[in-house]
């Protein structure tokens, strides 16, 4: 359980503490600086400018804390926030990660959670046919005749594997779906449809990958299970995927 937790906060926790070492070193040399010289012009301008920056890395961190709990109604902050998630904070974590000895797996679920739970706080009250569910080719059963290459609609529903439920579940909902076999098909996929939300089902690393590379649309990521290894005849809980939709409909 204590595993699990520390698993949940692990990005969010290695973001606040890389913020406070940049904030302390920052002063530390500032000071050390003043100190010794004393300040020039061009010393004065660098610092501030750094303090700002520093500042408004703090600031959003913090407004990305409170997004899990509160909505933020402005777009273009949103977006913002997305923008900075994945170009800024997810990189700063990922170089914290590596000075621990951490593994990026780990570190990708708990940014993947984290995102979660900032999407499902800000985009709820959504029309089910504005919904994507994105889903991997390695859904499929290698034994199937029909190559389904990215409409669900292919899928005969012989229960084979669990592109089936899948495929009841967009008629249940009247939801969009697409299969993608990888990640420039997702983005021409999601191009082409404009979703409000995505529920995307991959590996952490796919659905990181995919996070980033989509940081204007809302994804809700559900990582798939591999009981036969990475890439072949994943599965995913139709239950999962039907509490993800059931969060966000209006
Ligand atoms: S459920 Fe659909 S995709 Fe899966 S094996 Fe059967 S027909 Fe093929």
């Amino acid at each position: 359980m204590k595993k699990e937790y520390f698993a949940i906060i692990k990005f969010p926790a290695f973001v606040s503490f890389s913020l406070l070492i940049l904030t302390l070193i920052f002063f530390f040399i500032v000071l050390g600086s003043y100190h010794r010289l004393g300040l020039s012009t061009w010393g004065n301008i660098l610092y501030t400018l750094l303090f700002i920056i520093i500042v408004i890395l703090i600031g959003t961190w913090i407004l990305a804390l409170l997004s899990t709990h509160k909505k933020i109604k402005p777009r273009w902050l949103r977006h913002y926030l997305s923008w900075m998630m994945v170009n800024i904070y997810y990189p700063i974590a990922r170089v914290f990660s590596r000075i621990c000895f951490q593994k990026t797996e780990t570190l990708q679920e708990s940014f993947l959670y984290f995102n979660n739970e900032i999407v499902v706080t800000n985009y709820q009250g959504m029309h089910s046919t504005n919904m994507l569910l994105l889903l991997p080719h390695c859904l499929q059963s290698s034994n199937c005749k029909i190559r389904i290459n990215n409409n669900i609609v292919e899928c005969q529903e012989c229960g084979g594997c669990d592109m089936a439920k899948m495929k009841a579940l967009t008629k249940d909902y009247q939801i969009k779906a697409a299969v993608a076999s990888g990640g420039s098909l997702a983005r021409k996929l999601v191009n082409d449809t404009q979703p409000n939300i995505i529920i995307a089902v991959a590996c952490n690393r796919d659905l990181t990958e995919g996070v980033r590379e989509s940081w204007r649309y809302p994804v809700y990521a559900v990582l798939n299970e591999r009981p036969k290894g990475p890439c072949f005849e994943t599965t995913v809980s139709s239950a999962v995927i039907n509490f993800a939709i059931q969060k966000f409909i209006s």
